[in-house]
């Protein structure tokens, strides 16, 4: 479907990472895939990221559109122009992104001055936002987690000019935490200095400022909303996230089905025709050296303690002897890391590691896998179960987050009424999880209830559209 003729709103989208131009997780595929979605239902949507250093070649291109003097220690532009479809303006601040490193940190950790990094562009995401840039005056302001959580707080404290904003959580673990010493260099109103509003456990929070600011709050699935509240995973804003109540909602994530399609993948397959997935899948083990009887599992992850990783020492020994295998890609805390290795010398030949992050051959585990696995103990949406889905891929996740919400467990009732998509298993712990790969052991043997469930899973609505039909309704709720 092309963009929509009639234009019902603007939305200036916020953000410190955004697919195709800079991504370290799902966030970045959030927002690069919400432009062209919302554009399908007349929602006009510009992104604005930091100009790190490896986007400045991308400048060149584009046309200044925006000064700031003096933001937060030094002079900076705005440049905007269009980047693999998506309308984008970049905040070039030298003093601030162009540096060695990742988004958050360079060679020795975190940046010291983080919080007046993202301060600095949700400044102008804010200022932006009132004044509109070239007669481009938006409707809406959209934060994306902490780092543009102050943008709503700036348009609060300082005037809206009718603009309204939503906050969207897409990790509650992290909250952009600043000492209270911090609130004039940030450019806060100290009497906003309370609980009810930026004081958070004795210093700041941009996540909390943003929570307690915008029009309408969402994270992204339904079940992480209700979670949210709950002290277990509210992770200390849970009592500031309830108090919003019905402002609150969750819009599952959904993924681009031009790029996340087993009918895009060089050995294609379908529901209706699933003979390439055996190629792939013998293509994927001889690319990791195995050769696995059973269900070939895979992981892609960043190998963090909220993945779960941890649990797959306890669990992968009865996997294999049971016949099953497992190929993992990530990178991350260096003792999973580690810990994964020791499993694939332990199980040469059963299990396969690369450690490193790899879209290319990410897609190529998704195309010849089985099972993906998700042990996570908290996950916001997730996508690489959805991908799972798409590809027929069976999702074995833990019952949290967006992962309850997107996979249906292969109980006695849902197999018998046919909606089945793939394994949940609870509390997260590695005698739940253990029998999830027991009972992944029994299904993949039943031939025709793993075709089954394959064929469920690979017919669940995933793409966009229905994410970005709510995202709409909302904007259009806010600004009506
Ligand atoms: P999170 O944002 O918490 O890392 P998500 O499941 O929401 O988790 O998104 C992770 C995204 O990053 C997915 O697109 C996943 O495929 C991708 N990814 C994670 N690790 C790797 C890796 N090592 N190589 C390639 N892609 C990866």
């Amino acid at each position: 479907m092309a963009a929509s003729s009639e234009i019902r709103g603007r939305v200036l989208s916020v953000a410190s990472e955004c697919v195709p131009l800079i991504k370290t997780g799902g966030l970045a595929d959030v927002v690069g895939a919400l432009p062209a979605a919302l554009a399908k239902v007349g929602w006009d949507m510009r992104v604005l990221i930091p100009a790190y250093k490896a986007l400045r070649s991308k400048i060149d291109k584009m046309d200044e559109v925006w000064r700031e003097p003096g933001l937060f220690g030094g002079d900076a532009k705005v440049f905007s122009g269009t980047v693999a479809g998506i309308q984008v303006m970049l905040l070039d601040a030298p003093h601030l992104f162009d540096r060695e490193g990742g988004p958050y940190s360079g060679p020795g950790g975190d940046w010291f001055d983080n919080a007046r990094r993202f301060a600095a562009l949700s400044w102008v995401a804010a200022r932006i936002a009132r004044e509109g840039v070239e007669g481009w005056k938006p409707d809406v302001l959209h934060a994306h987690d902490w780092q543009a959580g102050l943008a709503p707080a700036y348009l609060e404290y300082n005037g809206a000019d009718g603009v309204a904003s939503v906050m969207t959580v897409h990790n509650i673990a992290f909250q952009g935490w600043a000492p209270a010493s911090a609130l004039t260099d940030l450019r806060l109103p100290f009497e906003q200095y309370h609980p009810a509003a930026l004081e958070y456990y004795g210093g700041l929070s941009s996540l909390k400022a943003g929570l307690v600011t915008a029009d309408a709050v969402t994270t992204v699935s339904p079940n992480y909303a209700r979670e949210l509240m709950r002290p277990e995973f509210g992770m200390g804003l849970e009592g500031v996230i309830a108090a919003r109540g019905a402002a609150v909602s969750g819009i599952l994530n959904g993924i681009d089905s031009e790029v996340w399609s087993p009918e895009h993948e060089p050995v294609p397959y379908s529901a209706k025709a699933m003979k390439g997935k055996s190629e792939n899948r013998a293509a994927l083990c001889a690319e990791f050296g195995l050769n696995v009887p059973g269900p070939l599992a895979i992981l892609v992850s960043r190998l963090t303690d909220q993945k779960g990783i941890d649990l797959l020492e306890a669990v992968v020994p009865d996997f294999i002897d049971a016949g099953g295998g497992l190929a993992v890609l990530g990178s991350g805390d260096p003792a999973l890391e580690a810990a994964v290795k020791r499993l694939q010398t332990r199980f040469d030949g059963r299990v396969g590691v690369k450690i490193g992050y790899d879209e290319a051959l990410s897609h190529r585990m998704f195309a010849g896998g089985d099972a993906v696995l998700v042990p996570s103990r908290f996950e916001p949406c997730g996508l690489t179960q959805i991908y799972g889905l798409a590809y027929g891929t069976v999702p074995v996740v833990s019952a949290v987050g967006g992962l309850a919400d997107t996979v249906i467990d292969a109980s006695p009732a849902a197999i018998s009424a046919g909606v089945a998509t793939g394994i949940v298993f609870q509390p997260v712990d590695a005698l739940a999880f253990a029998q999830a790969l027991r009972g992944l052991i029994g299904l993949y043997a039943d031939k025709k209830l793993w075709t089954q469930i394959q064929k469920n899973a690979m017919k669940q609505d995933v793409d966009w559209a229905a994410s970005a039909a709510k995202y709409a309704a909302l904007y259009e709720g806010l600004t009506k």
